[in-house]
């Protein structure tokens, strides 16, 4: 089968590699779509993202639904001829955070196109059934795929508490930005401010329903939130983008006793805040990473129709195009690339 590895910085080689064999607890998925994620460009660019370091070739893609064409000895629960979202996070479920739920947080987890794992840029993948989630027939592969960053944007509202009637910022219009808002939308919020910094994300976010969008270049953001809000500020900051000051203005833009959910990543962790504002507000800040016990919402959201993901997609190339997709997904106007297998 073919495979597009990572062999250096900038560089992808094809290489010719055996098709798995699912072992007894697997499926074995022909895969059709991937989505090209913000933790691939990163590794494609600069061959490491913090501590995790590409060292020996690697298969990339984590966000990738396929049809199944194969099932090994003990899986009931999918048939050949199923069409499958893949969870990219296999947990070890047995440590104590597997065991209260919260497997995102397992420590010996291993996750597709993190070094050492490989990812799904290959023609097939054999993998855990319980990590396989069956997609109704009104949800296509290329939305399936996109359950992973959409899983990204309901684990933030989680950790949030966006409820129904809430007020959200969300900061960052990239993928993870928009489909945060949309599942913030899809969880009852009743106005929602989206910041950026660049022209095309802005109106995109405008044109998927944000009630106002900020560009953070030109507008006062505490000064805008605050008119949309009688002063108060908003029930919770989404905080998506990773800019330094982004992340230091949530603070400042959140009401007394609201919520901080930060996803985006700064370059430099260490960020400046001001303590006293967290104290006397009774604020909470959380950190949200990756996400569990997502995925069956996401289908439920995409097959009822309340989130539309196939909207951010900007564009799809097939896999030996791999490399040329990844140059447009550099383009900061980007919002997602996607890769097609197969025919
Ligand atoms: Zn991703
Ligand atoms: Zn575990």
């Amino acid at each position: 089968m073919q495979t597009a590895v990572l062999t250096d910085s900038l560089e992808f080689e094809f290489e010719e590699r055996e098709r798995p064999d699912p072992g007894p607890e697997e499926v074995l998925v022909a895969i059709e779509s991937v989505g090209i994620c913000g933790s691939d460009v990163h590794y494609y660019r600069h061959g490491r993202i913090g501590e995790y370091v590409v060292e020996a070739p690697l298969v990339l893609g984590h966000e990738s639904a396929g049809e199944v064409i194969a099932v090994g000895e003990h899986v009931t629960e999918h048939d050949p001829g199923d069409c499958v979202t893949l969870e990219p996070g296999v947990p070890c479920r047995r440590c104590k955070y597997c065991k209260r739920g919260e497997y995102n947080l397992c420590p010996e987890v291993t996750f597709m196109a993190t070094p050492p794992d490989d990812g799904a840029f290959a023609e097939y993948l054999a993998w855990p059934a319980d990590f396989a989630y069956t997609l109704p027939e009104t949800v296509s592969t290329r939305a399936g795929a996109l359950c992973e960053p959409l899983s990204v944007g309901i684990q933030a509202c989680r950790r949030g508490s966006v409820g129904v009637g809430d007020s959200v910022l969300v900061s960052g219009g990239g993928p993870i930005g928009l489909l945060a808002m949309a599942a913030a939308r899809a969880a009852g919020t009743s106005e929602i401010l989206l910041s950026d910094v660049v022209d095309r994300k802005l109106e995109f976010a405008a044109e998927r329903g944000a009630d106002r969008v900020v560009d953070a270049r030109e507008e006062d953001l505490a000064e805008t939130v605050a008119t949309a809000t009688d002063g108060h500020g908003v029930d919770t900051v989404i905080e998506a983008s990773g800019a330094p000051s982004a992340i230091r203005s949530s603070v400042e833009v959140v009401r007394r006793g609201g919520d901080v959910v930060l996803i985006g990543l700064p370059g430099d962790g260490e960020i400046p805040i001001d303590v006293l504002d967290i104290i006397d507000n009774e604020l909470d800040i959380h950190g949200s990473f990756r996400y569990a016990n997502t995925y069956p919402a996401a289908i439920a959201l995409l097959e009822s129709g309340a989130i539309d993901v196939e909207g951010v997609i900007d564009f799809e190339a097939g896999l030996s195009e791999v490399e040329d997709a990844f140059g447009r997904a550099m383009d900061e106007e980007t919002v997602k690339g996607m890769i097609a297998i197969g025919d």
